[in-house]
């Protein structure tokens, strides 16, 4: 069996608060809650005042490259901008990508051992617009990647392996 954590997001909820931004970017600051910046928060709150709609976005998987297609959401009539939902970290914006070393951000449930009763977002979200559930399912645990495996990963896409490698001995002898 393996456990599915889900984020429920009920858009109808959110206030705008974004307290769910800066509570993940302290979180995943180093040293852990040293700071707070939006650009480095594993959700993002699409504000759009004129349409009156705030959506929190979680951070999902880094794509190496953008997609041959893209998705236009009309809701309630009001036609929202390309790609407005989707939660890549992708080539072809700036979001979910670390502002300094433009690596990709994605969102890892706050975990951390003791394990917190819920994702931190989740607990900062005092509407009650993000909740948590966890539940069981048939199938083996997949081995997950760790922030810097991820960061490699970009890295060994966009340059090769060589050149990642290479500056890694680079470094490595100061
Ligand atoms: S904390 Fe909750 S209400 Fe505030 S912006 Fe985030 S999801 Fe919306
Ligand atoms: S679950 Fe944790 S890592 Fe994911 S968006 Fe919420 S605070 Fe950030």
């Amino acid at each position: 069996m393996k456990k599915v954590k889900v984020i429920k997001i009920d858009v109808d909820k959110c206030n705008g608060c974004r307290a769910c931004e800066a509570i993940c970017s302290a979180f995943h600051a180093a040293p852990k809650y040293s700071s707070t910046n939006p650009e480095r928060s594993r959700i993002r709150v699409l504000f759009d005042p004129l349409k009156d709609i705030y959506v929190p976005v979680l951070a999902g998987e880094y794509t190496e490259a953008e997609c041959n297609g893209r998705d236009v959401y009309t809701i309630d009539g009001k036609a929202y901008d390309e790609c407005s939902f989707c939660r890549a970290s992708c080539p072809s914006r700036k979001l979910f990508k670390d502002p300094d070393s433009d690596l990709p951000l994605k969102c890892d449930m706050c975990e951390e051992e003791p394990p917190l009763a819920e994702p931190l977002c989740v607990q900062w979200c005092l509407s009650d617009a993000l909740t948590y559930e966890e539940r069981e399912e048939e199938g083996e645990e997949e081995d997950k990647l760790g922030e810097m495996e991820v960061g490699l990963e970009s890295l060994v896409k966009k340059h090769g392996a060589k050149t990642v490698k290479d500056a890694l001995a680079r470094l490595a002898k100061g």
